[in-house]
């Protein structure tokens, strides 16, 4: 008898769409998933990587949720950017970005230095929309690092929606 794992790409017999969500199959004996809307995605076993074929974007999964795997630093720092949009209508406000640190070298020669003169530059916290930046411990010390790209501290901020609901509680 066949294992029946074994008939299926890494990701299982179905996953969900790291574009639109939608569940979507693996074609029999394949490493494809197919998505009627994006198309193809390819799982490569060697490096837990799901790679959409029309683009050649890159995921990986950590608890149930897909994170691009960024090879340029626009794409990460757009992506904090929206983040941050996020949070901000939340009612929060961030204090500081802490980015993976398999990006080190990717972003730091992008982030912005604050360089009041006299002091040397690497005493210097870096910066990325205001905010102090500081990178992950590695992936050995904690496996999540691999996957995911940023993670942002956060306090209360002032509220951009009023949350009326509470009137009737
Ligand atoms: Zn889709």
């Amino acid at each position: 008898m066949v294992n029946p794992a074994l008939q299926h790409p890494i990701f299982g017999p179905d996953i969900r769409c790291p574009h639109c969500r939608q569940t979507i199959p693996a074609l029999t004996l394949t490493d494809t998933y197919l998505c009627t809307r994006h198309g193809a995605f390819e799982a490569d076993p060697n490096t837990n990587t799901l790679v959409h074929l029309q683009s050649g974007r890159h995921w990986r999964q950590w608890e149930g949720e897909w994170y691009r795997q960024h090879t340029h630093p626009d794409g990460i720092r757009f992506e904090i950017h929206e983040a941050l949009d996020r949070l901000y209508t939340e009612g929060y406000r961030a204090t500081r970005v802490i980015i993976a640190e398999r990006y080190k070298s990717l972003v730091s020669t992008y982030l912005e230095r604050s360089t009041p003169w006299r002091e040397p530059l690497e005493s210097i916290a870096p910066q990325l929309y205001g905010l102090p930046v500081t990178f992950s411990p590695s992936a050995e010390q904690d496996p999540c690092w691999d996957v995911i790209n940023f993670n942002l501290e956060k306090e209360p901020g002032v509220p951009i929606r009023y949350p009326y609901f509470r009137l009737f509680e």
